[in-house]
Formats: structure tokens, C-alpha cells, sequence
């Protein structure tokens, strides 16, 4: 994945690059040849992902916090220039009953979820249409966005705000050959799974058609399409990736 007309690689910011799908895809671009960008809340962990790499290098970032996200940006745009590639990853959540939640509940969720990935976009999206080399924006989202998830009300509400974001920036940002898309894991192996009680993970395992959980390299290869050059005049699409779970039209 480098520059044809430059042969130097793209750069790509993934957050959440510390654990699960983020990690994984941050190694599946730096395999493709991106110069990648680490970047998470757990600063060491995205040290630890950036050091498996030829071209990488971690920071610390919680896209939460609207001046960590513009500190981050400026960091980025200052010592490696503009990113070709956005991949907005970070996500927490934490299954609770929707009348057991309450407004902090929420609003964490919403911040991290939603506007981590409106705030993340928003920093790096004008200096990629500056650069007026295209570029590309994958958000990863969730199936719970597309069909909702039993104790899981307000993550998949935020999930399904980062769906109809992607869709509307596609909108906005097609003429700059900028591209918007979302993928949708299903139950996927990483600690944010596995943090979920053991009653639902089973439920969700059976309901896949290839019972089996996804991988985080599953996920992670659907992230490198939508950031490669070939998919180049696809955009606003939402994929799913989760062993037939979920077939939304
Ligand atoms: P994970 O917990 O392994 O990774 C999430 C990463 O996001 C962690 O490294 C964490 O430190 C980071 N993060 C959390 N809050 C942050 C913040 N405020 N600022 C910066 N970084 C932050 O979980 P994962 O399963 O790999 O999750 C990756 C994405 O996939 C999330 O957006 C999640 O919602 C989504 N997803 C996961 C599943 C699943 O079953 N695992 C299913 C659907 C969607």
C-alpha cells in the first residue's frame, strides 16, 4: 500500500489500535505496506502494537476527550504528515439491562462510541482534503447497530448514529474521493467480548450460522478492503462480518 506516485507508504491512524480488531487491523495494514499510526487509551499497549510493525509508532489517545483527539491530530500531522487512511476503532461497552443504566452509563457510551468517532473524523478529515490525494475513512460499528442486542440498548444505539455518520460524511466528502464506510463485527474474540456475561456469549455463539466467533483478523481484513485503493468507488456501505449472523439487505 504505498504511494504510486511518491513510493512512500500511505499512512494510516487506526484508534484502538491497543487490543482486538484496532490491533489487528493496524498489523493487517502495516502487512499491506501502511506506515500506521497506533493510536489508544492504553498508551503502552499501543506502543506494544506499534513496535510489531516496520512503520509504526503509538500514541496515547482517548477519543472521548475532544482536546486529547485535537492534541493527537496535531501530533500526528506535525511529525508524519497527513493520513491517507482513517480507522476509527476505539469502542467500550459493558452489558447492563436498559432500566438498570443510568445517565453517566449513557453518556459514557455515547461519548466513546459515537462522538470518539465523529471527534477523530472531524480532526483529520480537513487536512485530507487539503492534501487533495483522496483518502479513506473506515468506522467500525457493530451488528447490534443493524438489529439491535438484548442489554446492549445504548451501545447499539451509538452504534447505529456511527452507521447513519458514516453514510452522511460519504455524502459530503465523495467529491473530495474520499471515502466513508462501516464495518459491522459480529461476536468477535477479544476482551471486550469476553467482558460480557458468559450466558449471552453462549446465546450469541449459537446464533451464528457458522457457530463459531469471529476472529479479529476476520474483521480486521474487511477494514484493509475499504482502506485499500480497490475500493475506491464504494462508499457509504455498511458491512457485516459476522459468520451470517446478521444478512441485512
Ligand atoms: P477491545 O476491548 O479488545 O479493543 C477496544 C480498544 O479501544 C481497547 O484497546 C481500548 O483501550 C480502546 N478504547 C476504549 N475506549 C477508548 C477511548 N476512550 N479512547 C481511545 N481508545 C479507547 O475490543 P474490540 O472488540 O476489539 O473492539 C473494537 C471495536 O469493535 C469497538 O468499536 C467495538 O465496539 C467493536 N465491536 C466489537 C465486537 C466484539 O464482539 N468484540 C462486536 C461488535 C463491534
Amino acid at each position: 500500500m504505498s504511494d504510486s506516485t511518491t513510493g512512500e507508504p500511505r499512512l494510516a491512524v487506526v484508534s484502538g489500535a491497543a487490543s482486538g480488531i484496532g490491533r489487528a487491523a493496524a498489523l493487517a495494514l502495516a502487512r499491506e505496506g501502511c506506515a500506521v499510526v497506533a493510536a489508544d487509551l492504553d498508551e503502552r499497549g499501543a506502543h506494544h502494537t506499534a513496535q510489531e510493525m516496520p512503520s509504526g509508532r503509538g500514541y496515547g489517545v482517548d477519543v472521548s476527550d475532544g482536546d486529547s483527539v485535537a492534541a493527537l491530530a496535531a501530533q500526528v500531522l506535525d511529525e508524519l504528515g497527513v493520513p491517507e487512511v482513517v480507522v476509527n476503532c476505539a469502542g467500550w461497552d459493558e452489558a447492563r439491562p436498559f432500566l438498570d443504566t443510568d445517565r453517566g452509563f449513557w453518556e459514557r457510551v455515547v461519548q466513546i462510541n459515537l462522538l470518539g468517532v465523529v471527534a477523530v473524523t472531524h480532526a483529520f478529515l480537513q487536512p485530507m482534503i487539503g492534501h487533495g490525494r483522496g483518502g479513506r475513512i473506515v468506522n467500525v460499528a457493530s451488528d447490534a447497530a443493524r438489529v439491535g442486542s438484548s442489554g446492549e440498548a445504548v451501545y447499539a444505539g451509538a452504534k447505529g448514529g456511527v452507521v447513519a455518520f458514516t453514510k452522511s460524511v460519504a455524502r459530503e466528502t465523495a467529491r473530495h474521493a474520499i471515502t466513508a464506510n462501516a464495518v459491522c463485527p459480529g461476536p468477535t474474540d477479544t476482551r471486550l467480548f469476553r467482558a460480557q456475561p458468559e450466558r449471552l456469549r453462549e446465546a450469541l455463539v449459537k446464533a451464528v450460522p457458522m457457530r463459531r466467533l469471529g476472529q479479529p483478523e476476520d474483521v480486521a481484513r474487511a477494514i484493509c478492503f475499504f482502506a485499500s485503493r480497490d475500493s475506491g468507488y464504494i462508499t457509504g456501505q455498511v458491512l457485516s462480518v459476522s459468520g451470517g449472523l446478521t444478512m441485512a439487505g
